[in-house]
């Protein structure tokens, strides 16, 4: 199983999740023509795709996802919140709905959608399964609830959101509403979140270990390492997804 991704961020998340013949895009907050063109980065095109696989709602993950579907006839896995949320947009598109805890099978990769505490109408993140191999997708959490950390216990590759720094999004440009929503328990992690699930999750298999959806404004690298470097004992190797690139093909 290996994995990579098109882009992570607050202007846009897409990432893939390879198997044997079967290849998914999780999420796309990019348009059609970026995502091609983030893709032939990646030396993927479109018509490689199996399906995509949807979290939830918000632009930076559903942006290119519909356009994308009806264009390559691709099916579009996603919970009925998140279906209902979208209906609009959705129209000649083959929607799946999946729910929390209840796996699913797409080609040579098995999926476990986890839900997770965040402000869209049901969202969930993944789990996918190949072999005996685990790979975790875990971003746009307000909280780690202890569902989530039981669920992320054994993965072999994580993407794991490092959202922002509570210090700087406090001293930052974000109105005071938006701050409230970012660090409240349905927005996202902060690194010092991020860090105590680490402490919590066994991470003796971990040989990938990405930290994504890092805010540009509300966030730095250096303020991530510092926060989750006492927490990688165990881990393989650390990886830090950006914006403007995602991560290269990683292979468990
Ligand atoms: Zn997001
Ligand atoms: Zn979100």
């Amino acid at each position: 199983m290996k994995f990579a991704s098109l882009g992570s961020g607050s202007q846009g998340n897409a990432t893939l999740v390879e198997a044997a013949d079967t290849c998914l895009l999780v999420d796309c907050g990019f348009s059609m023509r970026e995502t091609v063109r983030r893709l032939d980065q990646l030396q993927r095109s479109p018509d490689q795709l199996s399906a995509i696989v949807v979290t939830h709602e918000h632009g930076d993950h559903i942006k290119g996802v519909m356009p994308l579907a009806r264009k390559y006839q691709l099916p579009v896995y996603l919970t009925a919140g998140t279906a209902k949320a979208v209906v609009e947009r959705s129209q000649q598109v083959d929607i799946r709905i999946v729910r929390d805890a209840e796996p699913f099978t797409i080609g040579a990769l098995r999926v476990q959608p986890v839900a997770v505490p965040h402000d869209a109408r049901e969202p969930v993140q993944y789990l996918f399964y190949h072999g005996n191999l685990c790979l975790g997708v875990l971003t746009d959490l307000g909280s780690v609830t202890p569902y989530v950390t039981q669920c992320y216990q054994h993965c072999d590759g994580l993407l794991l959101e490092c959202n922002h720094d509570l210090q700087m999004l406090a001293s930052g440009p974000y109105p005071a509403s938006l701050k409230q929503r970012v660090s409240g328990p349905w927005g996202h992690l902060n690194n010092h979140q991020s860090a105590d699930l680490l402490s919590q999750l066994e991470c003796s298999r971990l040989q990938h270990l990405v930290l994504g959806h890092i805010s540009l404004q509300n966030n730095c690298l250096e303020r991530v390492r510092e926060a989750v470097t006492p927490q990688l004992s165990g881990v393989g190797q650390v990886h830090y997804a950006c914006q403007d690139e995602g991560f290269g093909w990683l292979q468990l």
